[in-house]
């Protein structure tokens, strides 16, 4: 898809503040400084239009971007700061939670992780959440320019016994400089927001 018009309807806490439309959606998550505003980025051909809420102190909101009045890519904010306090993991958790389970709207997620390492065990279960909700999962494994190509294959196979992704999941690794995987991410969401 190419992108033209963007944008950010509405930063929302609430199920009441989510955005009415019925646009299909689709979700971004992933660990603080994983690359998710960059990836968003570099879908919307933009340079810094989503920019990252992961800072302690900020509010932690649902940011539901309109992509060409066509869908809404959802921002949800990044997981493992260390500096987070127990009570706001506990929120950021049930804001999470609310939305994936009641967005009829919601298509399918990208969840992102570093290509460079192994998932995390936050990576893990985020991604058995999604599929404790029965929701399409396109893993994303970021700066996969960092990693040579010779070593590209093992990192995938990494990613996809770590997160154990079956036949229904997809893995795609991407990166925000040359933007290689960028065509597969967005046919997959063409694919699901249909
Ligand atoms: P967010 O917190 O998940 O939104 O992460 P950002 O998109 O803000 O990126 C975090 C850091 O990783 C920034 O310094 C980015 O420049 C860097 N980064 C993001 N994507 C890539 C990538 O594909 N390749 C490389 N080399 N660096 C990246």
């Amino acid at each position: 898809m190419q992108v033209h018009n963007v944008d950010l309807t509405i930063s929302a806490v609430s199920p009441s503040q989510y955005p009415t439309g019925g646009y299909p959606e689709i979700a971004f998550a992933g660990r603080s400084n994983v690359g998710k505003s960059s990836l968003i980025n570099a879908l919307i051909n933009r340079k810094s239009f989503a920019r990252t809420s992961s800072q302690p102190g900020k509010t932690q909101t649902l940011n539901f971007y309109d992509i060409e009045s066509m869908l809404y890519f959802v921002d949800v904010p990044g997981y493992g700061y260390a500096k987070v306090s127990q009570k706001e993991r506990d929120k950021w958790g049930a804001m999470i939670e609310t939305y994936l389970s009641s967005r009829d709207q919601l298509r399918g997620v990208v969840s992102l992780v570093d290509a460079r390492h192994a998932p995390t065990k936050l990576d893990q279960q985020m991604v058995n959440l999604l599929h404790y909700y029965d929701l399409p999962v396109l893993v994303v494994g970021t700066k996969v320019d960092k990693v040579k190509k010779s070593k590209r294959n093992q990192s995938y196979s990494l990613i996809k016994k770590t997160l154990q992704l079956g036949e229904n999941d997809d893995l795609v690794l991407f990166s925000a400089l040359d933007k290689t995987g960028k065509d597969k991410v967005w046919n997959w969401i063409e694919h699901m927001g249909q």
